[in-house]
């Protein structure tokens, strides 16, 4: 049979933008539908604009430290709807970008909301279109309890476009999102309490990340509230929020965020026309080559919930172009050692085990760490602290996982991940030359073990 098209990718986000340019490179006759807005998630409520608000941020930080370096400023002034405004306009030029990147590989690009018909058959605007394989790549959307007056409480998407800057505000929540976003909040003057049900926030992250960003946030004056849940949220007269916790507690605000974890965007998809099954959690279900329960039909990104974040999205999208259009290519996608940082202030960066993963995996482990006071911060009145560690393997030598909290901690750790991938032993970092001054040669001179 003649189909419309070789590969129809619905969701234009990173993972549907990478495979869809690749597979068109590779000759093949690709579509893409997007139903609101080029990039996706992370172009436009997610990474990006995240990390231009951190930015901005961390200039209180600036301000006040740079009185040790003589510099004297007049009162510093914020104003959110600047900040938003810029923001937004260069969210514009990147979703520019991508509309570029897309027709000019020969994409034909499809805007609206897509639906399948059935295992071969797309639906958009009303036209109808076949695809010899078609790619889900819808991505995720913010999940919030369901509990009374959660219509009160906002998300990560309305985040971004706040009209102003909330005097006082309520993060719930112990992820990526809430740690960012309690730091923004908290930076940018707002009186922030970050709110999570269990003992320590950053759940899987290293033991001593977490207690160490604890601290560290503590230090800075967010007010972090660990065992606390929300039952319900009233709107008060005067248009604030009464919050009422499960131990009874009541607490006063503007704005309650929600950062509670992400579910798939499955909305009106028409899965049901397809033999494409769902796993327990409710994500697409895909085995190794990202192929649904559906032959024709693929699933890549957020949507299969295996690694939520934007560089597996395009591994996997580049996985299936080239599996598709040109296997001689074809590399699976490598899910260890797979690098991230919490852009929380200060950052948190982290490849490979941590050490209770290591201990649980049965590793005899050595455990190397720093913890210091970073050079920039000597002239000045912060005492924030770097911690930076190190999870080794007793027997074989290798460096397992290294961990930081710290200034730039993410860009550092982007460098370790290749270290790590090449099987890098403790020897082959004691081994290299630090640079110097620098935070990151700390990881070239840790000597002695903590623990083992
Ligand atoms: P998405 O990027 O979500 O793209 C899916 C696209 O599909 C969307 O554009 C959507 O509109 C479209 N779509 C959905 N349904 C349809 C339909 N039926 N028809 C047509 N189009 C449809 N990751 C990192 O690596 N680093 C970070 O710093 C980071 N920060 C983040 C901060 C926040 C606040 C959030 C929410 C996420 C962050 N992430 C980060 C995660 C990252 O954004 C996601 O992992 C990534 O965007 C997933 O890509 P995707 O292609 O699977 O889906
Ligand atoms: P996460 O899964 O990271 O965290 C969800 C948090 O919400 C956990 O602390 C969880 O607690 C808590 N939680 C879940 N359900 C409830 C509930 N019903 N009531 C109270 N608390 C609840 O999700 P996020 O929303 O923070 O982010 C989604 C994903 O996006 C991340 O996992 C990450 O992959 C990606 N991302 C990546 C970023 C980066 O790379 N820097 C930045 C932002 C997002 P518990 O631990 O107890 O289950």
């Amino acid at each position: 049979m003649a189909y419309d098209f070789d590969l129809y990718v619905i969701g234009a986000g990173s993972g549907g933008v990478r495979s869809a340019r690749f597979a068109a490179g590779f000759g093949a006759k690709v579509a893409v539908a997007e139903s609101r807005y080029l990039g996706g998630t992370c172009v436009n409520v997610g990474c990006v604009p995240k990390k231009l608000l951190v930015y901005g941020a961390h200039f209180a930080e600036d301000f006040e430290q740079s009185a040790g370096f003589g510099w004297t400023l007049g009162k510093a002034d914020f104003d959110w709807a600047t900040l938003i405004a810029n923001k937004d306009r260069e969210i514009n030029r990147l979703n520019g970008i991508y509309r570029n990147l897309l027709v000019n590989s020969g994409v034909t690009l499809h805007e609206g909301h897509a639906k399948l018909i059935d295992p071969h058959q797309v639906e958009i605007n009303g036209q109808r279109y076949t695809a010899k394989h078609i790619l889900i790549a819808t991505g995720g959307w913010p999940q919030i309890p369901d509990i009374p007056g959660r219509e009160h409480a906002i998300s990560s998407n309305e985040a971004f476009f706040l009209k102003e800057l909330p005097k006082r505000i309520l993060v719930v929540g112990g992820g990526y999102i809430a740690v960012e976003f309690a730091g923004i909040f908290h930076g940018l003057g707002a009186d922030t309490k970050l709110l999570y049900r269990g003992e320590l926030f950053l759940r899987g992250f290293d033991g001593a990340v977490r207690k160490h960003l604890q601290e560290e946030l503590t230090k800075r004056g967010l007010d972090l509230q660990f065992n606390a849940d929300i039952e319900r949220i009233e709107k008060q007269a005067d248009g604030s929020l009464k919050v009422t916790l499960k131990d009874g507690r009541e607490l006063a605000t503007d704005c309650v965020f929600y950062a509670t974890g992400r579910r798939p965007m499955l909305d009106n998809l028409g899965l049901e026309n397809t033999g494409v099954k769902l796993d327990k959690r409710g994500f697409i279900e895909v085995d190794e080559q990202y192929q649904s329960a559906e032959p024709s039909i693929l699933a890549i990104g957020d949507v299969i919930g295996r690694v939520q974040l934007t560089p597996v999205a395009l591994a996997e999208g580049m996985a299936v172009a080239r599996r598709l259009f040109k296997p001689e290519q074809y590399r699976p996608v490598d899910y260890n050692m797979i690098p991230t940082a919490v852009f929380s202030l200060p950052n948190i960066g982290t490849v490979g085990l941590t050490e209770e993963q290591a201990r649980e995996a049965g590793h005899k482990v050595q455990i190397f760490e720093s913890r210091f006071r970073p050079m920039k911060l000597t002239l000045t009145e912060c005492q924030e602290r770097t911690l930076m560690k190190l999870v080794v393997d007793a027997d074989t030598d290798k460096v397992l996982g290294c961990h930081m909290v710290g200034p730039d901690a993410g860009e550092i750790v982007q460098g370790l991940a290749i270290a790590l991938k090449a099987g890098a032993t403790k020897r082959d970092f004691d081994e290299t030359i630090g640079v110097h001054p620098t935070a990151a040669e700390e990881f070239v001179t840790m000597r002695t073990p903590v623990a083992g």
